[in-house]
């Protein structure tokens, strides 16, 4: 691939937006963010007449897209959902897994394994037309019984270790959520953090103490906030009083804790998006979409999880409904979720993208290859028009979308 020149672009920095900029680009990789001075340049260029460029994005907790779950455990559904998201901007993808039975969970880690081996490999085709799939986010099944939402909850079960082996044994296991209250939260954390793992409590109605517990054993995230989560009135009925403090001020308070929003504007109305940015900031929240299979498809029933038996939900053209109207997931690409953030929220375009870029990268240990516009990382990039709506996608240098 001969040498790649973006001209006269203006780069949305981590901290900063850096008009009139030129990206040199030499094998799929960065090599210099410099100011422009016209000279002619070797290879390949590209001028953007001013538009936006911005790290490729990274989603660590999403189910699906075009039609396909995750949990459907097949290559081919991996690819689709995977490659739906690439259109949104997404080029580093964590495959999320639902509740299911370990036979589902270890076919979608396979399934995934297949799909990930052409990305980012020495595979001459060189697939860069998925996004790379570093790993996967073992998500469902250790959720706790009264928190599934609309997962289905016959597939949850508390951890136990002969299980949750084999799916670190794979390898593949990257983020890896249980809710802290359940007995055999304590091993499952610690072979997690054994594996190197982004430790985070989601679907859990945890009290601070078991916060605590699970904090010392690793713990460090909790997936979409305020969604599925304790609060002091979901801990009441469970504990009593005093009335204690739960998942929510757990994160507020303690600056080594990092979440996620689902901003699509269904989840969370602007101004908890507004709260989460100011109280937790841009480099302990991500964004992330949480979408379903439903992402690019016209309204309708879908299945939530695996095809054959998932939850059944709603997509009414903005978000996924459960049968009785409660949320059940979103249905939107992670250019949704910036253009919401950005709308709804004081964050600067700088913060917005970090929150769906460099944070992420940040938390699951992968910000030395990807994450910003910075030379030596990965040319994973996406031009943006000025109302951040993706014109195209590079994955490693080349033009993809
Ligand atoms: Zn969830
Ligand atoms: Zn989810």
């Amino acid at each position: 691939m001969p040498p790649l020149t973006v001209r006269h672009a203006t780069v949305i920095l981590p901290d900063r937006l850096m008009p009139d900029a030129r990206i040199s680009i030499d094998h799929g990789v960065i090599v210099a963010v410099e100011p422009e001075d016209s000279k002619s340049v070797a290879g390949d260029s590209m001028d953007l007449q001013g538009q936006f460029v911005a790290p490729g994005f990274v989603d660590i907790h999403v189910h699906g897209g075009g039609g396909a779950d995750f949990m459907d455990g097949t290559e081919e559904a991996v690819r689709t959902a995977a490659g739906t998201h690439l259109r949104h901007g997404t080029t580093t993808i964590f495959p999320t897994t639902t509740t299911g039975s370990p036979t589902q969970l270890l076919g979608m880690i396979d399934a995934v394994r297949q799909a990930s081996r052409e990305v980012d490999g020495s595979d001459p085709k060189g697939s860069d037309s998925l996004p790379a799939m570093p790993g996967i986010h073992l998500y469902g099944p250790f959720f706790a019984p009264d928190k599934c939402g609309c997962h289905e909850v016959t597939g949850r079960r508390d951890p136990a270790a002969d299980e949750f082996q084999k799916y670190f044994e794979t390898g593949l296991v990257r983020i890896a959520t249980c809710a802290a209250e359940l007995p055999g939260a304590k091993a499952f954390y610690e072979t997690a953090l054994a594996n190197d793992c982004l430790i985070t409590c989601g679907h859990s109605n945890a009290s601070w103490a078991e916060m605590q517990s699970a904090f010392e054993s690793g713990m460090r995230h909790v997936d979409h906030f305020w969604c599925a989560m304790s609060s002091v009135s979901s801990l009441r009925p469970r504990l009593g009083t005093p009335m204690q403090a739960g998942m929510e001020q757990f994160v507020l308070m303690n600056r080594e804790m990092s979440t996620e929003v689902i901003a699509d504007g269904q989840h969370l109305a602007p101004e908890l998006l507004e709260f989460a940015f100011r109280m937790i900031g841009p480099d302990r929240l991500c964004l992330v979409t949480d979408s379903s299979r439903a992402l690019d498809c016209p309204p309708g029933r879908y299945k939530f999880g695996h095809s054959a038996n998932g939850t059944d939900f709603i997509h009414d053209g903005f978000v996924g409904r459960a049968p009785g109207g409660g949320l059940a997931s979103s249905v939107m690409g992670m250019d949704h979720m910036v253009r919401t953030m950005k709308r709804h929220t004081s964050a600067s375009l700088p913060e917005v993208i970090r929150m769906a870029t460099l944070t992420p990268a940040r938390l699951t240990g992968l910000d030395d290859r990807i994450g910003s516009v910075e030379p030596g990382k990965a040319a994973d990039l996406i031009l943006l028009d000025p109302d951040l709506n993706i014109r195209h996608v590079f994955r490693n240098g080349r033009r993809v979308i």
